[in-house]
């Protein structure tokens, strides 16, 4: 088979590793490779962030006022608009999530440069009443310059934007780091902002290849302003501390051991339906997949029963057909962590109620599916409940009072999603107030939007994405004194 080629993107051209170097791009649901991508180095990451810098630094973005950085960003949503399908395609044949839910995801995408587009014109400085009468003071917001962005496979593109969007629309450029599993998308999507939508070459360059190489240089360069990360914790702690050595932010959006708490009175098939949805939709491939299920004793049986039954309609198939709801697990070593975690629960002695073990690829080929699996008998500090899996599993553990179950809610590293069930109003804000998570459904699970901030507590993260205020975390302030007297000041007796 004829491999197609890849090459990274910098400085609005086509571009190969300088080592000469290829990784392969794989199809999970075919089982199969279908082409081949740059293995970048610290050679072409300086070339990007190179590019980056000229384009901050002269030609037409450094010129642009911002009510033209807000057009720019409009024809941006629109192009993507018009490529949501394409873009789809590529994203659902490199990760293997069906094609309806990546095309969701590139639908809303627009958005994002849409609201961060409008806010443009809209930031600015002030004139500050100080109290010195012959001095005028007045401020300045300005962007920090090379943003070094580092994505995850799971959502690509709309995990990019959620830090491109607000960064071009403070004015600042960006070097995109994108997974070594679906780095072809990321290519595409600067191919047709530039020459299409029109973005100033350099201003976003890709550059792909493995973390540990092209990512690590990236976030150790020099001139990169400021660190944005999504994927899991070794890399963020490794992209955290490369950015601290050179004394720059870093923005972390990291995994998660997120809970629903079903109580009681909860109405039962909804929490059922979102419980199952949130955990089994992506397959678990979600940073905020519900993967810990807090059930009140009196309901537990009723509930898993329930839960099980609605697990059984689940399925598996072919990421690109309607009928589909879970294509298969994203890559090898996915699959394995999958089956090792499966492996953890059945050791620490937890009731297998359904799934628990591979699939065979239906097709009768290679790809890899999980059976999506529902433990229970989980103790708070099994293995299961503790560790993010990012695959089909979930845990279910009773509880018998409402403190304890936000003891056990709270007794995870991480802290990046809630669920609660209840239909008492009193509770829900007693409860969600004390859950040490980010985002707090009620009622409901997952689903979020660009004018709210989204982001973790503990180990799921450091800042947010999402919302006006998160602007000022690609911006500086700057404070300019202006003399108004008719002598400067001197201190010294003349
Ligand atoms: P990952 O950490 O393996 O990879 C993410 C990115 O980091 C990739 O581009 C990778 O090449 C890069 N990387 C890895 N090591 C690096 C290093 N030393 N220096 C610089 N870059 C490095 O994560 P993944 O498997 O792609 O994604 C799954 C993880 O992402 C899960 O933990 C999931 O919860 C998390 N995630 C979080 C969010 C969120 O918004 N909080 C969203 C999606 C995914």
């Amino acid at each position: 088979m004829t491999l197609l080629t890849v090459e990274n993107y910098i400085d609005g051209a086509y571009a190969p590793a300088a080592s000469g170097g290829w990784l392969t791009c794989e199809d999970p649901y075919a089982a199969a490779p279908w082409g081949r991508m740059p293995r970048s180095g610290p050679e072409d990451v300086d070339r990007a962030v190179a590019a980056a810098r000229r384009a901050f630094t002269a030609g037409p973005w450094a010129r642009m006022t911002a009510p033209q950085r807000g057009a720019q960003l409009h024809r941006i949503a629109e192009a993507i608009a018009a490529h949501a399908e394409e873009l789809a395609r590529i994203e659902s044949r490199d990760n293997g999530k069906t094609y309806r839910e990546m095309l969701g995801q590139l639908k809303r995408v627009p958005e994002w440069y849409r609201f961060y587009g409008g806010l443009c014109d809209k930031i600015n400085g002030a004139v500050l009443p100080t109290e010195k009468p012959e001095m005028m003071n007045y401020t300045r917001y300005e962007p920090l310059g090379v943003i070094g962005m580092i994505t995850p496979w799971n959502s690509p593109l709309m995990l990019l934007s959620w830090k491109l969007a607000p960064a071009l629309a403070a004015g600042n450029v960006a070097v995109v780091k994108p997974s070594e599993y679906t780095s072809a998308s990321a290519l595409r999507f600067a191919e047709i902002l530039t020459e299409e939508a029109g973005l100033p070459a350099g201003v976003l360059n890709v550059v792909t290849g493995l973390g540990a190489e092209a990512g690590a240089a990236l976030t150790a360069h020099p001139d990169v302003a400021k660190v944005a990360f999504t994927g899991g914790i070794g890399g963020g702690r490794a992209a955290y501390m490369a950015a601290a050595a050179n004394l720059r932010p870093a923005s972390l959006e990291l995994g998660g051991k997120s809970p629903n708490i079903i109580f009681a009175d909860a109405d039962l098939e909804q929490a059922a339906r979102g419980v199952v949805s949130g955990i089994f939709g992506s397959g678990g491939q979600s940073c905020v997949a519900g993967s810990r299920a807090l059930v009140h004793r009196s309901v537990h049986d009723a509930l898993v029963a329930r839960m099980a039954e609605l697990t059984g309609k689940i399925r598996l198939g072919d990421p690109m057909e309607d009928s589909t709801d879970i294509g298969p697990v994203a890559n090898r070593a996915q699959y394995d962590r999958i089956m090792t975690c499966i492996g953890w629960a059945k050791e620490d002695g937890a009731t297998c109620v359904t799934g628990g073990a591979a699939l065979a690829d239906p097709k009768g080929g290679a790809a890899l599916f999980v059976a999506p699996t529902i433990f229970t008998g989980v103790a708070p500090k099994d293995r299961i409940a503790q560790e993010e899996v990012f695959g089909p599993v979930l845990a279910v553990l009773p509880f018998d009072t409402e403190e304890e179950a936000i003891a056990i809610a709270n007794d995870s590293a991480f802290g990046l999603g809630a669920g609660i069930w209840t239909r008492d109003v009193a509770r829900v804000h007693r409860v969600a107030a004390r859950i040490e998570a980010g985002t707090i459904w009620v009622n409901s699970y997952k689903g979020g939007s660009h004018i709210s901030p989204f982001g973790g507590y503990k180990q799921s993260g450091i800042g947010r994405e999402g919302g006006i205020e998160m602007i000022h975390d690609y911006l500086q302030v700057k404070s300019i004194w202006l003399n108004l007297a008719e002598e400067a000041p001197y201190p010294f007796p003349l």
